[in-house]
């Protein structure tokens, strides 16, 4: 994933960029992230990039200016470019967006917005407005965070095992099972008999039980959405909280 992050605040992907997993994604070049700090392409003498909104109201707007700048240094390179504006109004942003992201040729733009917003002439920039979630967060910064953590562990090679990516919360379309490491008696607290069968197709159906147990509880939404197998409607019709019809 190459991207570039217009912020008025790129402090705060400096520390998430150089720990773990992303870090070594980086040193591997599967992951390019190149930071612009809003504030250096305004205009005036005070570097302002705010001002009041047309109309009043609470709060203060982005200017349009710097970020047309910022797009227009950009653009120079010529490079084909995905620009994504990070909004609460924006496309929710799912495991199948970050799959859809981790196969993109072109360079994304992520604009973080802060205040009130941005001056809506941005949009005129943007080929996607996205939102990762339901709030309202202070600005974009941890909304593009997210999206770049969420794309680049899809990447080939940025995981030690790639099994880990098939294996887990919605990638299978369900909510991921329950995980146990050593010891096995904790506190009083064991680990399920059978993960300790060796018995794989009964570990593989118990698997499959919890996973489904935990979605109908937590996500039922989800649920109504897939297509379940025979398998599935078999051990949810064992699963006592499911009702079919509600
Ligand atoms: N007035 C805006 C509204 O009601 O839609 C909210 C502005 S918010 C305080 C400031 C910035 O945070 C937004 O411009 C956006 O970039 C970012 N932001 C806030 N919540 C977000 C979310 N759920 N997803 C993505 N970005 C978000």
């Amino acid at each position: 994933m190459k991207c570039d992050v217009l912020t008025l605040f790129p402090d705060i992907f400096t520390a998430y960029l150089n720990e773990s997993i992303i870090k070594r994604a980086r040193a591997k070049n599967l992951l390019d992230v190149k930071l612009y700090n809003i504030r250096d392409f305004s205009s005036d003498p005070h570097r302002t990039v705010d001002d009041y909104p047309f109309g009043g109201g609470a709060g203060m707007v982005l200017k349009p200016e710097p970020i047309f700048r910022a797009m227009d240094l950009l653009n120079e390179d010529g490079m084909q470019r995905k620009v994504i504006l990070l909004t609460p109004q924006g496309r929710p942003f799912n495991q199948a967006s970050a799959e859809d992201y981790s196969k993109e040729k072109k360079r994304f733009v992520f604009i973080c917005g802060r205040y009130e917003g941005i001056d809506e002439r941005v949009k005129t920039l943007v080929d996607e407005e996205v939102s990762i979630g339901d709030y309202v967060l202070t600005g974009g910064e941890l909304a593009a965070l997210v999206i770049i953590d969420a794309v680049t562990r899809l990447i080939p090679g940025v995981l030690g095992d790639e099994r880990s990516i098939e294996d887990e919360s919605f990638s299978w379309g369900l909510l991921d099972y329950p995980h146990y490491t050593r010891p096995r008696e904790f506190r009083g607290l064991s680990v399920p008999h059978v993960l300790l069968s060796g018995n794989h197709k009964e570990i593989e159906y118990w698997r499959r039980k919890q996973a489904l147990k935990k979605t109908v509880k937590v996500r039922p939404d989800i649920i109504k959405k897939m297509e379940l197998t025979e398998l599935d409607k078999k051990i949810l019709s064992e699963i006592d909280a499911y009702d079919e019809d509600a």
